[in-house]
C-alpha cells in the first residue's frame, strides 16, 4: 500500500492529521469538531480504558452513571464554575420539531420550549453534587468514590482530531470527603495514577505539576496535572485532578454530621483525562512510515505475514504459524495471521508499519526449511533472521515487546531533555523560544499579570510549576522581581 503521509518535518500538523485518517484511528464528522472515532482507533481507546478502570478501582473507586443533561440554573450555582464553562456551551431549548407550513421541512416547534433550559453537559460536577447531598448525611457515608465514563461537550472554536474536540469520550471522577486533608491526597494519588499510566502504559513521560490560579479548572482551589510534550516540541495537558475545597458542597449545600456531632461542609476532588490521550499516544511515538505503539496499549501486539507461491505452501506455513500463534497465546500476547489473499506481502507490511504492529513475523517456504523466522520491530525498523530452536518463541517475543516498550519511553524521555533549557533573562527566553519549541525552565514572579504578559508577547504559557522543583532565589525573566522557583513555559496544543 502507498502510504503518502507528508513527512514530520515538512509539515507536522499535516502529518498528525494525515496519520489519523491514513491509520484508521478516526475522521471527521459531518458535525464541526465532532469525530467518529473509528474500530481501530477505537480498540486503542478501549485498551486505555480497561487499565485506567482497573487503577481506579484498585484505588477504591467504582463506576456510576450521571445525565448528560444539567438544568441552567444547576451549572449557575458555583460562581466560577459557571463563569469558566458559559462561553462553551451547549444548550438545549426545545423538545419537538414539526413539519414548517410552507412545506420546506421541519422547524423547531415554538409551541415545545422548554420550562427551564438544559446545557449539554461540558463536566458533570454540578449534577453530581446535586445528587450527594442526597447520598451524604453523616460521616459514615463518606468517602464517596465514584468515576463516571462518559461523553461531555465543550463548544470549541479550534479543534483538532483528538486533541481538542467538541465532544469528547472520558472519564470524570468525583470524590467528596470529610477532611481537606483527605480529598488533597486523593486529588494528588489521582494525579499520580495519570502519570504511571502515561508513563507505563503508553510510553509516555509526563511532567508533575501544578496549574497556576489563571490556568485552574473553574471551581477548583488546586489543579494538578500531568505535562508531556510531543515531537513538535508543543507541550500537550494530559489529564487534570482537582482539589475542589468546599466550593461544590456550598454550592449545593452538602453537609455532613461529624464523628462529634458537628455539622460541616464536605470536601471534593474531580479529575479526568480524555480521549485527548489518543492524540498524546499518536504524537508522543509515531514517526514519518505511520503510527508506533507502545505493545502494552497495542490491540494487536504481534502480525504474522504468510509469504508463498503456492497454497501448497501456505498449507505447511499456515500449520507452523498455529502452532507459534498457540505459544504467544499462552502468554497473553495478541497476535494475528494475516493470510488474506487480496493483499501482496509488500502491501501488508506497509499496512501494519502504517497501523504501529509493534512486531512482525514472516514465514516463507524457505524458513520453514531452516527452522527460523524473520522478527521485524516497528520501532526501530530492524530486521532479524530467529532460529525457532535456539529459544521458546513466547520467550523471545515477550522480550522483544518489553525492549519496546521501554525502549520507545526512554526515546521520548531523552528527548523531552533535550528539548528542555534553562533561561535566565528574557532576551535568552524569547532566543530560545524562536530557536527551538520544548519546555523553557525559568524565574517567574507569580504574578498573573506577569504570566498574561508573556503569553501575549510569546504565545507561552506556564505550562506548571512542576511539583518536584526545587527552591531556589532568582529573579523572574520578564519583570526582574524575586522568585522562589523555576516554573515551565511552553507553546502548547
Ligand atoms: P478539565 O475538566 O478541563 O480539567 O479537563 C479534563 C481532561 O479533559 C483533561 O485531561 C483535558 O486534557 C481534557 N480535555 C479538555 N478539553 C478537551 C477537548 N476539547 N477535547 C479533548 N480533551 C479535552
Amino acid at each position: 500500500m502507498s502510504k503518502g503521509l507528508p513527512t514530520r518535518s515538512e509539515d507536522y500538523s499535516l502529518w498528525y492529521n494525515e496519520l489519523v485518517k491514513k491509520a484508521d484511528l478516526a475522521e471527521n464528522s459531518a458535525v464541526r469538531g465532532c469525530m467518529v472515532i473509528k474500530p481501530y482507533g477505537y480498540s486503542i481507546w478501549e485498551k486505555m480504558q480497561a487499565e485506567l478502570d482497573r487503577m481506579f478501582k484498585e484505588t477504591g473507586h467504582s463506576n456510576a452513571y450521571f445525565p448528560l443533561f444539567i438544568p441552567k440554573s444547576f451549572l449557575s450555582k458555583e460562581a466560577k464554575h459557571v463563569e469558566g464553562f458559559a462561553k462553551e456551551c451547549a444548550v438545549v431549548t426545545h423538545y419537538r420539531l414539526k413539519n414548517a407550513e410552507d412545506g420546506s421541512g421541519v422547524i423547531v416547534d415554538p409551541d415545545a420550549k422548554l420550562e427551564e433550559e438544559l446545557i449539554v453537559r461540558p463536566t458533570s460536577e454540578t449534577v453530581i453534587w446535586s445528587t450527594y447531598k442526597n447520598w451524604v448525611q453523616s460521616y459514615r457515608d463518606l468517602p464517596l468514590l465514584v468515576n463516571q465514563w462518559a461523553n461531555v461537550v465543550r463548544w470549541e472554536m479550534r479543534t483538532r482530531l483528538f486533541l481538542r474536540t467538541t465532544e469528547f469520550l472520558w472519564q470524570e471522577g468525583h470524590t467528596a470527603h470529610a477532611t481537606k486533608k483527605e480529598a488533597e491526597a486523593e486529588a494528588l494519588q489521582m494525579m499520580n495514577v495519570y502519570a504511571d499510566f502515561a508513563e507505563n502504559f503508553m510510553a509516555l513521560p509526563v511532567i508533575r505539576g501544578r496549574k497556576t490560579e489563571s490556568e485552574r479548572f473553574a471551581g477548583a482551589e488546586d489543579t494538578l496535572c500531568i505535562e508531556a510534550l510531543m515531537q513538535d516540541g508543543k507541550a500537550l495537558q494530559a489529564g487534570t485532578s482537582h482539589f475542589l475545597g468546599q466550593n461544590f458542597a456550598k454550592a449545593f449545600d452538602v453537609k455532613f454530621a461529624t464523628k462529634e456531632g458537628g455539622l460541616e461542609y464536605v470536601w471534593g476532588t474531580s479529575w479526568g483525562v480524555s480521549t485527548r490521550l489518543m492524540g498524546a499516544l499518536i504524537m508522543a511515538h509515531s514517526d514519518d512510515n505511520g503510527l508506533v505503539l507502545p505493545p502494552k496499549l497495542a490491540p494487536i501486539q504481534v502480525v504474522i505475514i504468510p509469504i508463498y507461491r503456492k497454497d501448497e505452501e501456505l498449507e505447511a506455513i499456515t500449520e507452523k504459524v498455529n502452532g507459534i500463534m498457540a505459544e504467544l497465546r499462552k502468554v497473553g500476547v495478541s497476535v494475528k495471521y494475516d493470510n488474506r489473499d487480496t493483499y501482496k506481502p509488500g502491501w501488508k507490511f506497509a499496512e501494519h508499519e502504517l497501523k504501529g504492529v509493534p512486531l512482525r513475523i514472516a514465514i516463507g517456504p524457505r524458513d520453514l526449511e531452516n527452522g527460523t523466522i524473520e522478527i521485524a520491530r516497528r520501532d526501530t525498523l530492524t530486521k532479524e533472521q530467529f532460529e525457532l530452536a535456539s529459544q521458546p518463541i513466547s520467550e523471545k517475543i515477550t522480550g522483544m515487546l518489553e525492549d519496546i516498550q521501554t525502549s520507545i519511553y526512554s526515546k521520548a524521555l531523552n528527548f523531552r531533555a533535550e528539548k528542555t533549557t534553562e533561561v535566565n533573562s528574557w532576551e535568552e527566553f524569547k532566543e530560545v523560544l524562536e530557536g527551538k519549541t520544548g519546555f523553557l525552565s525559568a524565574h517567574w514572579d507569580g504574578t498573573s499579570e506577569t504570566e498574561e504578559k508573556i503569553k501575549d508577547l510569546t504565545k507561552a504559557t506556564i505550562r506548571c510549576i512542576p511539583l518536584d522543583r526545587r527552591e531556589e532565589d532568582g529573579i523572574c525573566v520578564y519583570s526582574g522581581k524575586p522568585s522562589t522557583g523555576r516554573v515551565l513555559f511552553a507553546k502548547a496544543y
